[in-house]
């Protein structure tokens, strides 16, 4: 596989310097050809997913699919601006002349992807790389083995293939993949690996971008609307079956609202997956066993409030909620991506700030408040990748703001 590793490489780093990806034109028609593998195969996408995750046909798009194609529309929209030089400031030796910054295509780059939304983790970075005129690797997770096959299958009959090519295969074909020189990886998916990544780029000193993970706090302040709060964190908690990677990992909030707060999910957790979540077609399951057990280990020293049942043979972990978790239980140790719920007491804002200060920066940070000090306070006194106020998730919607982390995330999966 290191053969055709070099060879897939070499091969389009050739194509990429006949400057082909250089025209703007080119790269649009590249857009909307992958727009239309989206939109022509989105049933056979869905079809993957479930296979994959037991993900329902309506998350599909929800989740995977329309990011994909408002990102495709941005770059579509933009793409002439982002390109264009920018003039900059002169100062008095260069007053006469034309001094500015010229955007240019790097080259060939890498992405690797994880499992929990195999699409968007490929076909968001991929739609930046083609904006920005790169030739690109893609190398989707084997964990979620049909959707990898389908992207392997599909890319070649929609996007120029001697510029983009879809390389399956598990962490032998991607060390292989990561003994080649590329101008940029962008790599989604844990910190372990993260750091693989880094150093076999270290190698060709690569620059590298890591999406990683982390624990994502959620505070739900005294004054709220507690039941439109749990319901918002009801839904992005156990959406994909909690593997996302900015889903809210834990509820931090007072003493007294905790019985609340566990009515209130419940309430939520009926109406959105009835009585059985496992015969609920919106639940997904784990993704593999080995998921499967890690989550499941992560609930020893827990109290259950709510859920807790499982089936290996099915991956299947209930929508499960932990009252009283301690600090220092492992739950609290390490990025939960399952169907896990903690909630953690402080006694009020102060402490709940001091109690994520305490710890590495949050991927995302979600508040639940109708004070707006209590917000202020919040969104002052802490550091985070981004924030969603009286929501979950939704920052990531927005494409005209970035994402990402910032420093080391607390993940060890
Ligand atoms: P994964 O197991 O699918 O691994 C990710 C990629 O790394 C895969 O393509 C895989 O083939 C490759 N890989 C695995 N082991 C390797 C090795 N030893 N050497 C080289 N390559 C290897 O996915 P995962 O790591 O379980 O992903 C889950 C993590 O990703 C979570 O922490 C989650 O929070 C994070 N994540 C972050 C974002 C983001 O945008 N920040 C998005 C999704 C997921």
């Amino acid at each position: 596989s290191q053969k055709i590793s070099e060879k897939v490489v070499d091969g389009l780093r050739e194509v990429f310097q006949s400057g082909r990806s250089r025209p703007l034109q080119y790269r649009k028609q590249q857009l909307r050809a992958l727009h239309r593998l989206i939109t022509e195969h989105q049933a056979d996408i869905e079809q993957a997913l479930k296979q994959d995750l037991n993900r329902n046909t309506y998350n599909t798009s929800l989740f995977e699919l329309i990011s994909i194609e408002n990102d495709i529309k941005l770059a579509e929209s933009d793409m002439a601006d982002w390109a264009a030089p920018q003039p900059v400031k002169k100062n008095l030796n260069s007053a006469l002349d034309d001094v500015y910054i010229k955007p240019e295509p790097l080259g060939v780059v890498l992405i690797i992807g994880t499992w929990n939304y195999p699409w968007a983790m490929i076909l968001q970075p991929l739609v930046g790389a083609i904006a920005a005129g790169n030739a690109a690797v893609l190398k989707p997770s084997e964990l979620s083995e049909n959707s990898a096959r389908l992207m392997k299958e599909l890319l070649p009959l929609y996007l120029d293939k001697e510029m983009y090519q879809v390389v399956t295969g598990g962490v032998s074909e991607t060390q292989e993949l990561l003994k080649q020189r590329f101008d940029h990886i962008l790599y989604t998916g844990s910190s372990v690996v993260g750091k693989l990544v880094m150093e076999a780029a270290a190698h060709h000193l690569t620059p590298v971008t890591l999406e990683l993970g982390g624990k994502s706090p959620c505070y739900i302040d005294k004054n709220c609307d507690i039941a439109v709060a749990c319901r918002r964190i009801t839904w992005g908690k156990f959406a994909n079956c909690g593997q996302t990677c900015i889903a809210p990992d834990y509820i931090l909030c007072e003493p007294n609202l905790q019985d609340r707060i566990v009515e209130e999910i419940q309430k939520t957790l009926l109406e959105f997956y009835q009585k059985d979540p496992k015969s609920s077609p919106d639940y997904c399951r784990i993704i593999n066993t080995r998921h499967f057990d890690r989550v499941l280990a992560l609930m020893n020293e827990c109290t259950i409030a709510l859920g807790g049942e499982s089936d290996r043979s099915q991956c299947y972990i209930a929508p499960t909620v932990l009252a009283d978790v301690l600090p220092y239980f492992k739950i609290m140790q390490e990025e939960i991506f399952g169907p896990l719920l903690p909630i953690v007491t402080v006694n009020g804002l102060s402490e709940a700030i001091h109690f994520i200060n305490a710890r590495e920066k949050p991927l995302a940070l979600y508040v639940f408040s109708s004070d707006k000090t209590v917000i202020k306070r919040m969104l002052a006194e802490t550091t985070s990748g981004g924030v969603t106020v009286n929501d979950v998730l939704m920052h990531y919607t927005v494409n005209t703001l970035p994402f990402g982390g910032v420093g080391k995330p607390t993940n060890k999966t």
